[in-house]
């Protein structure tokens, strides 16, 4: 097993990596930038090391500054946590040329699906269903339009390096066609260095849901189930819940199996998780994400898995000590994102946190990093906790999380915490009638 390992991340998921590490008697190696001084993470860690200032590009996504602390520190391994680094194959690869292991995937891995026409004609040889669309990047107006009247509008232009919910553009009739496809490609083009984009059809109103799944360096992968994102705004995950108020036993079942039979096949290692959407029944691929996930706490309360640990584990070469038959899923549990951010017109609002008080309880878990006196910088993603909870059932989760939202200060900062107030009270969101749609538009614009 590792003996020190680096955490190249902050906020509550550097935090959480370090709780797995120091659990599994790990040492931990936090690198923050100067803006991060104070950071809990910092403050809980072995050992730190600056490595820049407070623009993410010159601390957290510089990688000589990170290698350099591994190699002053003498950790073994570097945990990239999310976001930041954690889906670059050249930073895995660099990482294991200088001799550490790299807490994920194999990079190999990591490069097909990190672009998104390789990722789909992946999915597609490995027996994943995909939406329907073009083969690949579309290269002049005339073919995309020729794919369109084919598979029908609308249509959506995706960006093949695309992330974070941006660079799509919907073209609802083939009038809006060519706009659709100049403005995604020059959107592309600024936002992630490559203008390929390619074409699919536009799902009207499916559910997000996607499926975790574990892997090991001896090709046992098994599933985790599934987590319903379909709370989402900008295309962003606001709420998550396991299981889907969507899925009956035997759908459930099915996108298990397809996720974990692909990944088999594709020889994948480390935790990944497979997107889909779904829509009358039926399962459509849209992306893989090759590393731990925001959400992963839900699948861990309902498994009693923690993944953090299990992801160190295999990396480290030890074998899947679990099989399919195993995994029980026990209850149900919900994730709210609460982000420093005006709950109405969600603009930042980073800041000094002055009072502090976090739920507790049965059944409640936060992870975040603030304390009360903690500034809140502004340079980074304004999430700034996860509160997650557990219950029985998903009517006792739902009780659960009200009383824990009510009990949560985070004084004198706005946060999203009164939008998922908000949502507790609305029928169609306790009746789990929704789509990944309906937040952004009847929800917050009613
Ligand atoms: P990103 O990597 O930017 O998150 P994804 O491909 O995962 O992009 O898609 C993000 C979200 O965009 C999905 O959860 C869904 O809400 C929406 N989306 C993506 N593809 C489609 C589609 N073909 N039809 C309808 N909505 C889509």
């Amino acid at each position: 097993m590792f003996e020190k390992i680096l955490i190249a991340n902050r906020g509550d998921i550097a935090l959480r990596i370090h709780r797995a590490c120091h659990e599994m008697g790990i040492k931990t190696v936090a690198v923050h930038s100067t803006a991060d001084a104070n950071s809990m993470n910092v403050r809980l860690a072995d050992e730190s090391v600056c490595i820049g200032p407070p623009p993410s590009n010159e601390s957290y996504l510089n990688i000589p500054a990170i290698i350099s602390a591994a190699t002053i520190t003498g950790a073994d391994a570097i945990h990239p946590g999310v976001g930041f680094l954690s889906e670059n194959p050249d930073f895995a690869e660099i990482v294991e040329d200088h001799g550490f292991t790299f807490i994920g995937p194999k990079s190999e891995h990591i490069r097909i699906m990190g672009n998104k026409i390789e990722a789909k004609k992946a999915a597609l040889s490995l027996g994943i269903p995909c939406i329907p669309g073009s083969d690949g990047a579309i290269t002049s107006i005339e073919d995309a339009m020729i794919v369109a009247d084919k598979i029908g509008f609308p249509v959506l232009i995706k960006a093949s390096a695309g992330g974070g919910g941006r660079g799509m553009q919907l073209a609802r009739t083939p009038q809006d066609l060519s706009k659709a496809i100049n403005l995604a490609q020059s959107e592309a083009q600024a936002a992630f260095g490559s203008s390929a984009v390619y074409l699919e059809k536009y799902l009207d109103n499916p559910r997000h849901i996607e499926i975790q799944i574990v892997g090991d360096q001896f090709g046992n992968v098994i599933h985790l189930g599934e987590r319903d994102c379909s709370l989402q705004r900008r295309h962003q995950k606001i709420l998550e819940e396991t299981p889907s108020p969507a899925l009956n036993e035997k759908m459930r079942l099915l996108a298990g199996q397809i996720a974990a039979d692909s990944m088999r096949k594709f020889g994948y290692e480390s935790l990944g998780t497979i997107e889909f959407l779904y829509e009358n029944g039926e399962f459509f691929f849209i992306e893989m994400n090759t590393r731990l996930q925001v959400e992963h706490p839900i699948t861990e309360m309902v498994t009693g898995i923690d993944l953090v640990r299990k992801q160190i584990q295999i990396s480290a070469g030890f074998p899947m000590d679990l099989l399919q038959e195993d995994i029980v899923f026990n209850g149900h549990s919900i994730e709210c994102r609460i982000n420093a951010e005006d709950p109405i017109n969600f603009r930042p609002s980073p800041g000094r946190v002055i009072d502090y008080h976090a739920p507790g309880g049965l059944g409640v878990r936060i992870d975040s990093a603030l304390y009360a006196g903690y500034e809140i910088p502004p340079y980074y993603d304004s999430l700034v906790a996860k509160l997650v909870v557990h219950g029985k059932n998903r009517n006792e989760c739902l009780l659960r999380l009200s009383r824990a939202l009510d009990e949560f200060v985070i004084g004198n900062i706005e946060t999203t915490i009164p939008l998922h107030q908000k949502l507790l009270i609305s029928p169609e969101f306790l009746d789990g009638k929704y789509n990944i749609n309906w937040l952004e538009k009847e929800f917050l614009a009613s």
